[in-house]
Order: structure tokens, then C-alpha cells, then sequence
């Protein structure tokens, strides 16, 4: 089976593009946004209409809506009550971004007057509602918002890039749509709701079920209306808040820590009872590895139907995970997997939301991705798990090799420097960051880096929270500096290929091991020294630069190679061209090795790819000397002059 490419892409915590820019940019509130540097940005483009004298800086205390909603037509009526705070300055008004099909009817304000100006800004209505009495800072004020009309759900390019999507039996809406986002002008985030304490008061038509992001408060149908309250706490979350509404059935997860339920359109229960069983796995997993439960009463898990990759492809926000079925399509592991990687932003996306995300994902798509892998990784034997890992992130090292761009750092300088076409963006968030995240735990171990993760999600969950503190974590938990990892690889990137090799006196209980083609780039590798009595041992070296270092062995030693972990981030090849097994020398081995993988090709999208993007994965870059992407016949050419090229006897 042919996979389509985009299905890793599409799983994104909050979908890519203009729900992306719209919805998931995170700012946090200024004091702690100045404790925490990024570079400010404009989130909503060139084109928003900011007033002349925009606010200094605001906090969003709290939002509070009563919605009265049709999910087939759209109608809508609704009522916010909005406590906002002067940070600093004098705070003369506050913005909403509510769907462009709806318009501020309303604001009003105990102790001052709200005037309302609404401007189209699609696919948005934009309201500015002005106070006749700025706030002065510290104080706080409650504005009563009324707006609606119909929801026009229209996105950008697609319906995957609106905010909301009607009819049955599923309908959906995000902030920005049915719900507002809120924008506080103050040039340094543009818009934010981050923190804020937020209900929604749902009325939906009778019979209509409903589940939305948060904890559920109430629920009730009186024959008229069926309603439904949710509230989620205040605190700084990327976590896409999301309305579902339709007829919706339930399947529950016995024994599952908090008690979580599975949901499907009631008419399409097909994966509702594996879905309860991977949940069962899924979750200890998780908990196992963020060292924390999930701070909800329930959890509410949602598949999305068949083919809403095109509506909505799933994301994940307060006690609500949503998946689309659409993962199913290349296999059911791969499903599996998928939610596991979605319920992993839970944690890593959800409660933990580094701030710096605007400009990265590493911590969030790429731990998600690493998470997904090691689920997968963990139901093998523990003999296997290390031998199908590096499988996995042999396929990161042959898309970033081809068709990426290793020289993106993990946090760009500048959001216009995020890319913005799909295979580029999934490449650098969630391909290459997580073979940079793997790479880290074969430097530091499998337990170190796992105590790193329960310590990230310990101090920064509901915390405000950047890359910078990654590294403090890292640093805190193994007594290291990891300054140059993080100079080098996070806030900065490139491609690294060094050319490994080694010498040995006969009877030295010494070997030197020289990297080349790494100027410039503090490196540490986990070697595998394989002696020539088959054992292996290993050993953890750093070159600083080219150059070589020493490594006491216990006798002669056969080949020197890198732990494969590192291949998805770190290329190495032998410093011996055309030896692929790192022996020093070219031999029959070496060119059977080339001659078995002639004809095989770079490119994902293989008939017969192994890999999540049917990638092939016993093509071997090392082998393709003239870099075209294909084991061809120049290779074997190349392999076949080089043979014999062998150490001469000691
Ligand atoms: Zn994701």
C-alpha cells in the first residue's frame, strides 16, 4: 500500500497553516513573556487592524460564554463575560476574533461606557471594543460581550484550514469561531487567551450530545435544549479548545487512571473498542514516561470520521484528545501509535507548553513523535527495541538527508522563518527534532533522559516554560553543561557527517578514534567498539572539532561505529570511503552489502516502503557515493575500485 506522505504531517497538536497561525501561537502574559524572550510577532499578518494607541499590555483573567448554537445551520447567539487586567500602562481596549459570519451586537461594562467597532478581517469578524475610561494598571474590569448570526466556517485555501465545520452527525468549532480569541494589541504577542480561566454554557438543540475541551460541569436536556457546561483552569496551554456536537456514542476504558471514555459518531462505533483497549496501554505508558497522571476527573477521547483529514484531523486541548480515522488507513499499529502520539500531547503540548512555540516544536511535535516511536518501541521484545528504533529513525535520517534541511535550528530566529510548506514543516518539526531529542538520550542514556522528561513535565507543566529551560532541566538532572548541544543543535542547526576512524597498535590497550568533517562542532557520540573477540563494548567519546580522541579497550579491536541511535540526526561514515561497516577497510562484505541494495531509492512514497512514509529503509545513504538518492550502478562501480582496500597486517 502507497501512503500518502502528509498522513505523519497531519498530526499536529493544532492543524498547520492558518489554524495554526490563528490558534496556536502562544503568548503568555508579559511579565512572564519578558522572563522568556521571543522575538515578537504578528501572528495575524501585516493586514490586522490594530488601533492607534494599542495596549501596553493585558492579562485575560477569565472568559466566560453562554452559547446558544445550531451545529447543522449555524445559528448562533452568545453572551462573554471577559475580565481582563492592566499589566502595565493604560489599557484603553481589548479585541475579539470571533467567525466572520457573526458580529458583536453588544458590550457593556459595570462603571464605563464600551463602544464596538467590528471590521471584517476573513475568515474572521475582528470587534474592538473600546473603553471610554481606560484602565490604569492593575485594575481589572468585566466586559459583557453579546454577539452572533451564522457561522460561516470558511477557512483559508481549504476546509481544513477553518475553525469550525457544521451538520451531522459531527459538527465542530474552535476559539475563533464560536468561541472568541482574544486579541490585547500589545504588539509584543497580538492576540491571547493564554491562561485565562474559560467556560462555555453549551445549548444545543434536544438530543444534540456534546463534549468540548475541559472539564465537564453540568449536564442536562429538558426536552427543548440539551446543555452542557465545561470549564478549563487557568493556566498557559498550546492546547487547541474545541467544541464537538452530534450524535455521539460512547465506549468506556475499564480500569483506565482518570476515567476516560472513548467517543465516535454514534453511527460509526468502528475502532470505538480498539480504541478502548490501546487507551488501557496507552495511558500507564504515558504516565510511566511524564511521571504524572493526567490532572482531570475524565479524559474524553474522540475519533474524528473517515476522511475529516480534510475538516479537522484531530488535536488535543484540556481532557480532550481527537483523532481522525483517517490514521487507520496504512495499518491498525499505525493507528495505535497515532493516538498514542496525540494523548501524548496531553503532556507534551497540552499541560506543557514551551512558550517559544511560535518558533518551535521540538519539545512539543518532536517529543509527541519520540513518545509515538518508543510506544510502538515497547511492544517488543527488550531485545528488539533498540535494533527497531534505529530502524524508525533510519527513515528521519534518509527524509531529512534527501528531501529536508538539517541547517534549521529547533528554534528559528523569527516565525517568517518557519516553513511553511507541509513536507517542509513536518520535516523540520517533527523529523528532525525528534532525532535530535534521540540522539540526546543515547548521549545521555536511556534512564537520564527519562528522568529528564519526568522532570520537564514536573517543573514545567502549567508553568511558563521555553527551550532555555529544557537545557536548565537537562542540566539540573546530569550536572552537565549542555551550552554547545544547545548552541549548536537548538538555537542553531547543520548537517553533521563526520568521517570516523581509528587505529590500533598490535597488543595496544589503546585505540584513537578521529572524527573528521566536524570542524566547528562539539560532538558526542556513543561508539560501539566491536573487539575482535565479537564483543562490543561502549563508549560515550566527545571530539571537540576534528580531531581524535583516545579510548582505553580491552583488547584488538575490530570496527569502531557510532550507536546507530544517532544516525536520524548524526550522519557518520567511515573515513574509508566505500566501508559501510566501519571496519577500515573495503571488502567482500562491504561490496555485497552495496550490491544487495542496488536499485533501491531515497524517496519516500515507495510500493513497498517500510516506512511510516513508505520509505524505503534498507536503502543505505552510506552507500550512495554519488548522492542521487538512488543505489545505482555508479555506487557499485564506486564500491567495486575500492575493494581491497584493506589495513595491511599488523
Ligand atoms: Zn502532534
Amino acid at each position: 500500500v502507497v501512503r500518502e506522505r502528509a498522513i505523519l504531517g497531519a498530526c499536529a497538536l493544532v492543524a498547520f497553516s492558518f489554524a495554526q497561525s490563528a490558534h496556536a501561537t502562544p503568548i503568555p502574559r508579559y511579565q512572564m513573556a519578558i522572563a522568556h524572550p521571543v522575538a515578537p510577532v504578528a501572528p495575524l499578518g501585516p493586514s490586522l487592524p490594530l488601533a492607534e494607541n494599542p495596549f501596553s499590555t493585558t492579562r485575560v483573567l477569565a472568559a466566560d460564554t453562554v452559547l446558544t448554537l445550531d451545529p447543522v445551520t449555524g445559528s448562533l447567539d452568545a453572551h462573554t463575560a471577559l475580565t481582563i487586567e492592566a499589566e502595565s500602562g493604560s489599557v484603553g481596549q481589548v479585541s475579539l476574533l470571533v467567525d466572520s459570519g457573526l458580529s458583536v451586537t453588544a458590550a457593556t461594562a459595570s462603571g464605563n461606557t464600551v463602544g464596538v467597532s467590528d471590521t471584517p478581517y476573513p475568515p474572521y469578524d475582528y470587534a474592538t471594543l473600546v473603553l471610554a475610561t481606560p484602565l490604569s494598571a492593575g485594575q481589572q474590569i468585566t466586559i459583557d460581550v453579546s454577539y452572533g448570526g451564522v457561522l460561516s466556517c470558511s477557512g483559508g485555501a481549504s476546509q481544513a484550514e477553518a475553525l469550525c465545520y457544521l451538520g451531522a452527525p459531527l459538527a465542530y468549532a474552535m476559539e475563533g469561531s464560536a468561541l472568541p480569541i482574544m486579541v490585547d494589541q500589545d504588539g509584543y504577542g497580538g492576540w491571547n487567551v493564554w491562561g485565562a480561566e474559560r467556560s462555555v454554557e453549551l445549548h444545543l438543540p434536544t438530543k444534540t450530545g456534546a463534549i468540548a475541551s475541559g472539564d465537564l460541569v453540568s449536564q442536562s436536556d429538558d426536552g427543548t435544549s440539551a446543555v452542557s457546561k465545561w470549564s478549563i483552569p487557568g493556566y498557559l496551554s498550546l492546547g487547541a479548545n474545541v467544541l464537538l456536537m452530534g450524535d455521539l456514542g460512547t465506549t468506556a476504558v475499564p480500569g483506565a487512571s482518570p476515567t476516560t471514555d472513548v467517543y465516535t459518531v454514534a453511527s460509526a462505533p468502528k475502532w470505538s473498542s480498539e480504541w478502548s483497549s490501546w487507551m488501557q496501554k496507552i495511558l500507564p505508558f504515558m504516565e510511566a514516561q511524564a511521571g504524572q497522571p493526567l490532572p482531570y476527573s475524565t479524559l474524553k477521547v474522540m475519533k474524528l470520521p473517515l476522511g475529516w483529514t480534510k475538516i479537522f484531523r484531530g488535536s488535543a486541548g484540556h481532557a480532550l484528545t481527537m483523532l481522525s480515522e483517517d490514521y487507520a488507513t496504512p495499518d491498525a499499529d499505525y493507528f495505535e501509535e497515532t493516538l498514542a502520539h496525540e494523548n501524548s500531547h496531553q503532556w507534551w503540548g497540552v499541560l506543557v507548553s514551551p512558550t517559544d512555540s511560535p518558533v518551535a516544536r521540538w519539545l512539543s511535535e518532536g517529543l509527541a513523535v519520540q513518545s509515538q516511536i518508543d510506544y510502538r518501541a515497547q511492544k517488543l521484545p527488550a531485545a528488539e527495541r533498540d535494533a527497531y528504533l534505529a530502524r524508525r529513525y533510519r527513515e528521519h535520517w534518509i527524509l531529512v538527508r534527501y528531501s529536508g534541511d538539517p541547517s534549521l535550528p529547533q528554534v528559528l530566529p523569527s516565525l517568517n522563518e518557519v516553513p511553511i510548506d507541509t513536507v517542509g514543516n513536518t520535516l523540520w518539526a517533527y523529523i528532525r527534532s525528534s532525532a535530535l531529542l534521540e540522539h540526546l538520550r543515547v548521549v545521555v542514556g536511556d534512564a537520564v533522559f527519562g528522568e529528564i522528561l519526568k522532570q520537564w513535565a514536573g517543573t514545567c507543566g502549567k508553568a511558563v516554560c521555553d527551550s532555555h529551560d529544557f537545557q536548565t532541566v537537562m542540566e539540573t538532572v546530569t550536572g552537565q553543561s549542555f551550552a554547545d548541544v544547545f548552541a549548536q543543535f537548538v538555537f542553531d542547526g547543520r548537517a553533521l557527517e563526520p568521517a570516523l576512524g581509528f587505529s590500533q597498535d598490535p597488543g595496544g590497550t589503546t585505540i584513537s578514534v578521529t572524527a573528521s568533517g566536524n570542524d566547528g562542532t562539539k560532538l558526542t557520540l556513543e561508539l560501539f567498539l566491536e573487539l575482535e573477540s565479537g564483543e562490543t563494548v561502549k563508549q560515550l567519546v566527545t571530539f571537540d572539532g576534528s580531531g581524535s580522541v583516545t579510548v582505553d579497550v580491552p583488547g584488538p579491536v575490530r570496527r569502531v561505529r557510532p550507536n546507530p541511535l544517532h544516525d536520524g540526526f548524526v550522519w557518520s561514515r567511515s573515513a574509508v570511503d566505500e566501508d559501510f561497516d566501519f571496519d577500515g577497510e573495503v571488502d567482500g562484505l562491504d561490496v555485497i552489502h552495496a550490491a544487495w541494495r542496488l536499485g533501491r531509492v531515497a524517496d519516500p512514497g515507495q510500493p513497498d516502503g517500510e516506512g511510516v512514509w513508505s520509505t524505503e529503509l534498507d536503502f543505505d545513504p552510506r552507500v550512495d557515493a554519488d548522492g542521487d538518492g538512488k543505489i545505482g550502478d555508479p555506487d557499485l562501480t564506486a564500491v567495486s575500485q575500492a575493494f581491497g582496500n584493506v589495513k595491511e597486517a599488523p
